[in-house]
């Protein structure tokens, strides 16, 4: 005899007991996404979540006391209950009750705490709220200094900075390192920002005349020029770079000088033309 409707979500508390052995738990079901908290679940589908209970039901069977205690109309009604019941008649610390925590967090072990997590993060509205409420607090300025406060002093302690060197050394520190720096650059208002920057310093003629002499500079090393020089002949050697060349060669637009009367495949090609000593007499003995 159902007297509570199926497939409705109704969290309650419940009474577990093995009167002959003279042992007792006390719990809640409230859970809403893997499966649906309901009365008619206890002991149908529902078996509590708690270890202590599963060992002693493999060990002596199933309990004869099944009882549904109160029923509520969300979880932090049945919680709240839980909790002060748990805490009232002392439950835990009474070695007849199989429970081993009054329910609240800080009495919840590592095992229970995580999964109770990953129940709440299933839910994307329950993460999205989390992940803000932790981004606001990380931008506090409290909470700032309090973090380079705490860096400050664990940078002190000989051990911990040995510890974070070898971290950072690890090949899968770089490689995650990098990833995130890359993900970075590709985030449209880290881009935005950079090129913002850059265009910026380009625009300042300073920059700029000093940007060129450093870049022409550096193009006049002997060993730079050496290297430039050795580096194309090599790839000159490989046959598909050779091919990609005169591909893309191939298809180069063609430019026609009015000064000197003559034809100039490829746009870098016409370029340097026109910077050329030859082009500029040419130019100046044009009528
Ligand atoms: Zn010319």
């Amino acid at each position: 005899m159902n007297i509570y409707p199926q497939n409705q979500y109704i969290p309650y508390t419940y009474l577990i007991g093995w009167s002959k052995l003279d042992r007792w738990y006390y719990g809640a079901e409230y859970g809403s996404k893997s499966k649906i908290a309901n009365p008619n679940n206890l002991w149908n589908t529902y078996f509590t979540s708690s270890k202590h209970v599963k060992e002693f039901r493999e060990k002596y069977g199933e309990p004869d006391i099944i009882e549904i205690r109160k029923t509520f109309i969300d979880e932090e009604a049945v919680r709240i209950w839980e909790h002060k019941v748990l805490k009232r008649m002392n439950i835990p610390k009474d070695e007849r009750w199989l429970n081993k925590s009054d329910g609240s967090w800080n009495s919840l072990n590592s095992e229970e705490r995580s999964r109770i997590s990953k129940e709440r993060m299933a839910d994307p509205e329950i993460k999205a709220r989390m992940i803000k409420a932790q981004k606001e607090t990380m931008n506090t300025p409290e909470y700032k200094l309090k973090k380079s406060l705490k860096s400050k002093e664990m940078w002190q302690n000989p051990e911990h900075r040995k510890k974070i060197k070898q971290i950072n050394k690890k090949p899968e520190t770089i490689e995650l390192k990098s990833k995130a720096q890359k993900e970075a650059q590709n985030r449209p208002d880290v881009k935005a920002k950079n090129s913002k920057q850059l265009k910026e310093k380009w625009s300042n003629t300073e920059f700029k005349e000093q940007r060129l002499i450093l870049q022409k500079e550096i193009l006049s090393r002997p060993e730079v020029k050496a290297k430039i020089s050795k580096s194309s002949k090599e790839l000159w050697l490989d046959p598909s770079y050779r091919l990609r060349n005169l591909e893309s060669r191939k298809n180069a637009p063609v430019f026609y000088c009015e000064c000197c009367k003559r034809f100039i495949k490829g746009l870098s090609n016409w370029k340097s033309h026109l910077r050329s000593n030859k082009h500029k007499k040419n130019l100046i003995g044009v009528p």
